[in-house]
């Protein structure tokens, strides 16, 4: 039988869906589980967007549409960068593709030949090593520990650049941490960036609108605007707007970096739906109150969620500003027993966890990080509470 490529053999699935089957397996056979597991917003988007989806629905061309993205994105997107603060780019500048995944992935095949130096942060989303794998680069890993609250600070990624990878790959705020860079440490790294002229710049900041405690959200390009012949920022409706499954990821960087995103869309996928697109469209123009409102709610929840971590002695919780995630270190359980099983990792914990209390989380190695277990906290506000005191009790069972 002839084989799959190689590159296949480098390839996961994705560590974040093996626990929520899990979780959904449990649940089907009736077990009560709650789930800080995947990463999915708990809302809709506002009206307005239905009502444009419709509106397209109802005079659908059925054709083709342009491989960049529609006009009527684009100029979307180009609006919600100016509320970000990120003036003067054209539509030439950007690109639409099937959600921010996409986008990575088209980037790292776009920017990197097999061997090239692929540099990002750990703990670090999981799709950015399979995606490193995939294309083969050489991968090279940033350790930010929670002794330093996940954050790559400016002589680590001072020593990275001086090694030349060709891509150096950013996430702020952070899946799976929730860490938020402030202007300050913004600035201090920009100002390493500039100092490295041969390295191409992903920021991965599709969390851009769920910023907590007044930090603001800071891209290099703000501290030092000439580093954007350099940067490429990608951006996704899934998380803010609560529009997963439509499947928009859009990014903004050099003219020929956009124009090399819209040559893959033409041989991968042409374009969106048109009707993806009026959404896509009605999302970045219309009302902002939707991403507003649940960051607000992912602010208060996340209080929740970190008092009761801290409160687990031996647990530490650094205090996540972004986001909807939370990283706290729980090594403390490591070479303890729960109900006689021995918990000898992050691994070990999260099953028992689930086991016993019916709780998902996920393992912290997934992200590169095996100390860690990232604890997603868009469920119901309901659950929430019993959900933190379920592993509060499965902490103090721990012998
Ligand atoms: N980047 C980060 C940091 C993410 O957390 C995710 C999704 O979890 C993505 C990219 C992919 O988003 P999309 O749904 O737009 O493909």
């Amino acid at each position: 039988m002839p084989q799959l490529a190689q590159r296949m053999g480098r390839a996961k699935p994705s560590a974040i869906m093996v626990v929520a089957e899990t979780a959904q397996r449990l649940k089907a056979e009736g077990r009560d589980v709650i789930s800080f597991s995947i990463g999915v917003p708990n809302f809709l988007p506002g009206e307005h967007v239905y009502a444009a989806a419709r509106e397209a629905l109802e005079h659908d061309s059925g054709q083709y549409g342009n491989n960049r993205g529609a006009n009527a994105v684009l100029d979307a997107f180009i609006g919600h960068l100016g509320r970000l603060g990120l003036d003067g780019y054209t539509r030439a500048n950007c690109a639409t593709g099937v959600g921010a995944k996409h986008i990575l992935y088209n980037l790292a095949e776009a920017l990197l030949d097999e061997g090239d130096g692929f540099a990002f942060a750990t703990p670090y989303w999981t799709s950015y090593m399979d995606i490193a794998e995939i294309v083969g680069a050489d991968i090279q890993l940033l350790p930010c520990p929670p002794e330093q609250d996940y954050k790559l600070t400016p002589a680590q990624l001072d020593a990275a650049l001086a090694k030349k990878p060709k891509v150096f790959l950013f996430n702020n705020p952070s899946n799976p941490t929730g860490m938020v860079y402030t202007k300050d440490e913004i600035a201090a790294l920009a100002d390493v960036v500039a100092r490295h002229p041969d390295t191409w710049i992903i920021t991965d900041d599709i969390y851009n609108m769920m910023v907590f405690d007044g930090v603001g959200y800071h891209n290099f390009v703000h501290a030092r605007p000439e580093l954007r012949d350099r940067v490429i920022f990608v951006d996704s409706l899934s998380k803010t707007y609560g529009m997963p499954g439509w499947r928009v990821g859009l990014m903004a960087g050099p003219e020929s970096v956009a124009k090399a995103m819209t040559v893959m869309n033409s041989n991968h996928i042409t374009s969106l739906p048109e009707v993806v697109s009026a959404a896509a469209a009605a999302a970045l123009s219309g009302p902002q109150d939707v991403p507003a409102e649940r960051c607000a709610e992912f602010q208060a929840k996340r209080d929740q969620v970190v008092a009761a971590l801290n409160a687990i002695p031996g647990v530490v919780c650094p205090v996540p500003q972004g986001a909807f995630y939370a990283f706290p270190d729980i090594s403390v359980a490591f070479g303890k027993s729960h109900g006689g099983k021995v918990i000898a990792n992050d691994v070990d914990l999260c099953n028992a966890l689930l086991e016993a209390k019916g709780v998902a989380c996920v393992p912290g190695s997934a992200f590169g990080e095996p100390r860690g277990l990232r604890i997603s906290y868009t469920c119901p506000t309901p659950q929430l509470a019993p959900g933190l005191a379920r592993i509060q009790e499965f902490f103090a069972e721990l012998a």
